[in-house]
């Protein structure tokens, strides 16, 4: 391995004293004031085992994807190290190359190769094991610079096996109390694992707006921004720090000024949301009467009470993939439906809308631990991955069946592109309810309604002979400005981009709404922006009566939708989908929201 020239000084600078401000995309509004805790990767548990020689090549070839992984992240960082102002861009840029090196044909990779064929071990314990000589030659030699690289080699280990092991960092155990999580990148997975009552909010180097991070964070309600370019260089471990979701802004030491200023604007935005839960029993109802249903978006089963707490309608889409996160196996039949039941009989005759294992992308769990693939977000995911594993569909639906024999549920399949698929999904729940039945179990009856998420534009587009194999239809405009505009909705660096104001995106939302209208079928929007006031006048307008979102907007939508007039909502819709550029329909919509 060659250590980078040392030319420059190795130390990132101290950081400076005083207050710093960070500028990067609020995704999550709320102002957290707290400690900054960093966030990184973590030492992770190295399996060791024995790997048989018919099969030390595929081995080899695991761990080479692993090397590739690591290196495309690092490449990211660097991207952004070069975007960083002045001499800590550029101490960091040193740094992420010194990683890139150890990556390359280095003593590293070819030291781990090598010793998965020697050793025949698993490639986890190969990394480890030439890390651990590396680190030790290193310390032998007595020298101050290579003694600095002991972490930076360290580091690197870490990630590969990281990248091996699949393993999503399970951190958080051990927060400083009201911890504000400053990291280069958090998972949905490890977002589901922050507990509200400990952490204040997170601020991320990577991530999009439309990010299932970002989501996550909403539903939590926890101020986050992403996007955070530089921050983790200059932060440290204890700060002070505060975080304004909506500004999209992180400063560290703040002043005795500017900390007033945060704190009384962050008892002003409680106060606010305090007033607005007020609104629960209050009806969602336009000025000329329209009467519109609100529901919520729920991840995890302890949502459940401010899904309650604000009077949602019901659950309009449960991601049923965080019921298989952090956890190394798959839930049983028996889980699922104790997890369901408690949901069902908690909403006390709402209708529950369970989408069926939307897995893939960035929401892979490590129970199914599959080949990402060359383009994850076009991969085996979603609704075409339970079809290829039809033992997880089943399970999923025999939950589903049972649990709708105690309240109302919908079946929603993610990521639908062809009626095929729909059919497919069809027969097997007839099987699970032949199999069910003839063992006397309980289920749903009338058998739940089976609906289709449009999120693929070619679904969207076919929607009027979709609308003929379902039974509702929900749009998520969070895959579907994704895959429209051939955005990836979780990169920062294209976020500016992602906008599901363009009119390529409102016409697929129109085409979709008005097929799901002439087949007479139910069509709510469940993608972010069913909970963003900014939207609402548009989507009623487009003849959408049904909005899903997180639970903490419902109120604030609510009020929006009490002072809307729907025919005129309506008028201005038609005027902006005759316009061709999203500048001038966010103009227009703007200007309408305005009372203009
Ligand atoms: C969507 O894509 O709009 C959606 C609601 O699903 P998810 O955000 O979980 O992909
Ligand atoms: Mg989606």
């Amino acid at each position: 391995m060659t250590p980078p020239a040392p030319d420059h000084p190795k130390q990132l600078p101290p950081p400076p004293k005083g207050e710093q401000v960070f500028v990067g995309l609020g995704v999550s509004p709320g102002v957290a004031i707290g400690v900054a805790h960093l966030h990184d990767a973590g030492n992770v548990a190295v399996p060791e085992y024995h790997i048989p020689p018919d099969r030390l090549e595929g081995e080899k070839a695991r761990f080479a994807d692993a090397v590739a992984g690591a290196s495309r992240q690092v490449s990211l960082l660097r991207r952004k190290a070069d975007a960083l102002p002045g001499e800590s861009g550029e101490e960091l840029g040193y740094l992420l190359d010194a990683y890139q090196q150890m990556l390359k044909s280095s003593r590293l990779v070819r030291g781990v190769d090598r010793r998965i064929g020697v050793d025949g071990i698993n490639a986890e314990a190969a990394v480890q094991r030439e890390i651990d000589q590396i680190v030790q030659g290193f310390a032998a030699m007595d020298d101050a610079y290579l003694a600095a690289r002991i972490e930076d080699i360290r580091d690197v280990g870490r990630r590969l096996i990281r990248n091996l092991t699949k393993t999503p960092f399970e951190p958080f155990t051990q927060l400083p109390r009201n911890a504000v999580i400053l990291a280069e990148e958090l998972t949905p997975a490890d977002t589901a694992l922050l507990d509200p009552a400990k952490v204040a909010g997170f601020a991320t180097v990577l991530g999009g707006t439309a990010s299932h991070t970002a989501i996550m964070a909403r539903s939590l309600g926890l101020p986050a921004i992403v996007g955070m370019t530089g921050l983790l260089s200059r932060a440290r471990e204890g700060a002070l720090a505060v975080i304004d979701g909506a500004e999209g802004k992180v400063i560290l030491n703040p002043g005795a000024e500017t900390l007033a200023h945060y704190r009384s604007k962050r008892a002003e935005f409680l106060k606010r949301r305090r007033q607005l839960h007020r609104m629960r029993k209050i009806p969602a109802v336009t000025l000329d009467g329209a009467a519109i249903k609100l529901e919520a978006n729920l991840e995890l089963a302890g949502e459940i009470d401010g899904v309650l707490a604000v009077g949602a309608a019901g659950v309009g889409l449960l991601r049923s993939e965080f019921m298989f996160m952090n956890r190394k196996d798959l839930p049983s039949e028996d889980e699922q439906y104790a997890h369901l039941l408690q949901l069902v009989q908690r909403l006390d005759g709402r209708s529950l809308t369970i989408r069926t294992l939307d897995a893939g992308g960035d929401k892979m769990p490590r129970a199914l631990g599959f080949a990402e693939g060359p383009n994850p977000a076009l991969g085996l995911r979603a609704i075409r991955l339970s079809l290829k594993h039809p033992e997880i569909l089943e399970t999923q639906l025999a939950a589903i069946l049972r649990g709708g024999a105690h309240g109302p549920v919908r079946i929603l399949v993610p990521m639908g592109s062809a009626v095929e698929e729909l059919r497919a999904v069809r027969d097997t729940l007839g099987q699970v309810v032949r199999r069910l039945k003839r063992r006397h179990v309980p289920i749903a009856s009338p058998l739940p309604p089976i609906g289709t998420m449009i999120e693929v534009p070619g679904a969207a587009l076919a929607a009027d002979a979709l609308a003929w194999q379902s039974d509702f239809f929900a749009i998520g405009t969070n895959d579907l400005t994704q895959y429209t505009l051939a955005i990836d909705r979780a990169d920062e660096s294209v976020a500016h981009l992602y906008n599901p104001l363009h009119p390529a995106v409102l016409r697929l939302i129109q085409f979709s709404a008005e097929a799901a209208l002439r087949a007479r079928i139910p069509v709510s929007v469940c993608g972010e922006i069913a909970g963003d006031p900014r939207y609402t006048a548009l989507l009623l307008g487009l003849g959408i009566r049904d909005l899903s979102m997180a639970p903490s907007s419902i109120p604030w939508v609510k009020q929006r939708i009490r002072t809307l007039d729907l025919m005129a909502a309506t008028k201005r819709a038609r005027v902006i989908m005759d316009q061709p550029d999203s500048q001038r329909i966010a103009q227009l919509l703007d200007d309408f929201n305005a009372g203009n």
